[in-house]
């Protein structure tokens, strides 16, 4: 194949003096506004732009878009991430002059709009999560995790409990982000196994816990798309022990109207905005992490918050026990004014709903490769997402990472691969419930052809992807040695 411009760098193709636009000429005078800045703040040198065509820009672009995988390509079962498809009106309101040209100091008397969207917002997420008091800082899930332990953390201290409560205790099935922020708020992590059930080892949860336990961080259903159906009875250990319970709720798209951390006896939850509650991600950003807790909690919360006084909005920031500040501006605020739209488009029955289809799908292509694919646990039902094991593939020469790049051969987005850790050769599915029956079907089927082909072709699989624009790349190097501008020796 010939390489097309579209196929290089846009500074590849860059003439000097081209240029993308075509206006009159100025019939005002030119402004010296250089002369007049400090010189400190002035270029030694031009930047170093490309310089093209309106149209060469467009292609390239475009050919760059065409290039990328997004759930507007394909079916996306990315499990853990909930790649659900984000309906566009969320796009449009998101974009409301009100909304989008507000600035983040503006006075709260010219701001009440956006003040009351955030105020409730907030309540609708405390219904949802069973709690009693919400903050919007957090600007991902990991930063509402710190929140939250930050929150425990300042709760034991005020109790003169601070110095002896050193460890939190965390399933061997977490999410990676959760010993990560134990450790950053200073806590000692404390691993506990999984029962061959795939839950909570209720015995080892006994032993762990005690006058050492600030808390345990877990989410339900875990990582394995399993319910903990002894739920309360860990909440009970958890509490006569003195510590306080975290859930991750970063994938609450199976419990929505239907359980919730607070009638599960948590204390403390963050919602991924950008998951659940159909934020645009996947490119890294932003996000919003909010986190619920229950009353005796709320004095610890993040500060400056919003309250209602008769039927105005108003910040306050006097809250002598708070952690302080997380994020500036109560967050990402755009992402939040799409979460408050999603929720009011769907309403409490179209929440609930969501969930019973997302729990559905996710059963139904279970059941569907059910044969095609090792369980590592036995479970008849899963929840929104569940884990196959290509254990039986990679005996046959093919293992659960080439079958995520053969996915890609006929349009499907690879699913969470090798983790959990705690299962080999893990595939974490979780399918969403925006995708149609036929969606789901060409997934199961393409998955069940897979397995064919790992039988009769190993090496076609091993090989993968064949049809994308880029082959295998060294994701290590990638990782190791990133290269993030522009360099003409790195690509020669
Ligand atoms: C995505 C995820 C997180 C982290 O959320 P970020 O917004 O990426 O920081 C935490 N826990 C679980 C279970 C997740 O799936």
């Amino acid at each position: 194949m010939i390489l097309n411009n579209t196929q290089e760098f846009i500074f590849d193709i860059s003439r000097p003096g081209r240029t993308a636009y075509d206006l009159p000429d100025s019939d005002v005078p030119a402004y010296d506004l250089a002369s007049e800045l400090p010189a400190y703040l002035n270029r030694e040198r031009e930047a170093d732009f490309p310089e093209v065509s309106e149209l060469q820009l467009v292609r390239h672009y475009t050919a760059l878009s065409n290039r990328n995988f997004g759930v507007e390509s394909g079916p996306y079962p990315l499990g853990s991430c909930t790649m659900k498809y984000n309906p566009k009106v969320n796009e449009v309101i998101a974009a409301f002059d009100g909304f989008n040209h507000i600035h983040p100091l503006q006075a709260a008397s010219s701001s009440q709009g956006a003040l009351q969207l955030l105020y409730e917002l907030k309540q609708y997420l405390a219904e949802v999560s069973g709690m009693d008091a919400m903050t919007l800082q957090p600007a991902a899930g990991a930063q509402g995790e710190l929140t939250a332990i930050l929150v425990f953390k300042a709760y034991h201290e005020a109790n003169g409990d601070g110095e002896k409560r050193t460890k939190i205790i965390i399933p061997d099935s977490a999410h990676g982000t959760n010993p990560a922020t134990a450790m950053v708020a200073g806590y000692d992590v404390l691993e506990i196994p999984s029962n061959p059930e795939g839950t909570v080892d209720i015995e080892a949860l006994k032993e762990a816990v005690g006058d050492d336990t600030a808390g345990i961080m877990l989410t339900n259903p875990n990582t394995i798309g399993l319910y903990e159906k002894d739920i309360l009875k860990i909440a009970d250990i958890v509490h006569k022990a003195g510590g306080l319970l975290y859930y991750d709720g970063a994938n609450s798209n199976a419990i929505m109207g239907i359980s919730s951390p607070g009638a599960m006896g948590f204390d403390a939850v963050h919602f991924n905005l950008h998951k659940t509650f159909s934020g645009p991600h996947g490119g890294g950003g932003p996000g919003s992490g909010p986190i619920g807790v229950k009353k005796f909690l709320e004095p610890f919360l993040p500060e400056p918050r919003i309250e209602k006084e008769g039927d105005r909005y108003v910040i306050k920031d006097d809250f002598p026990q708070s952690i302080g500040r997380m994020k500036g501006a109560f967050g990402n605020f755009g992402v939040n004014v799409r979460a408050y739209a999603y929720i009011r488009a769907m309403g409490p029955d179209g929440l609930k709903q969501a969930s019973q289809d997302a729990v559905l799908n996710a059963n139904y292509v279970k059941a569907r490769i059910a044969k095609y694919y090792d369980e590592p646990f036995e479970a008849f039902h899963c929840k929104h997402e569940f884990v196959a094991a290509a254990t039986r593939q990679r005996d046959q020469g093919a293992n659960a990472k080439d079958i995520g790049k053969r996915l890609m051969d006929y349009g499907i987005h690879a699913p969470t691969t090798y983790f959990p850790l705690i299962v080999p050769e893990c595939l974490m599915i979780e399918p969403t419930e925006t995708e149609s029956k036929e969606d789901l079907d060409y997934l199961a089927d393409v998955l069940i052809q897979i397995a064919k082909e790992v039988e009769e072709n190993p090496e076609l699989v091993a090989s993968a992807p064949h049809k994308t624009p880029v082959k295998r790349l060294d994701e290590v190097g990638a990782s190791k040695n990133p290269i993030l501008i522009y360099q003409k020796e790195a690509k020669e």
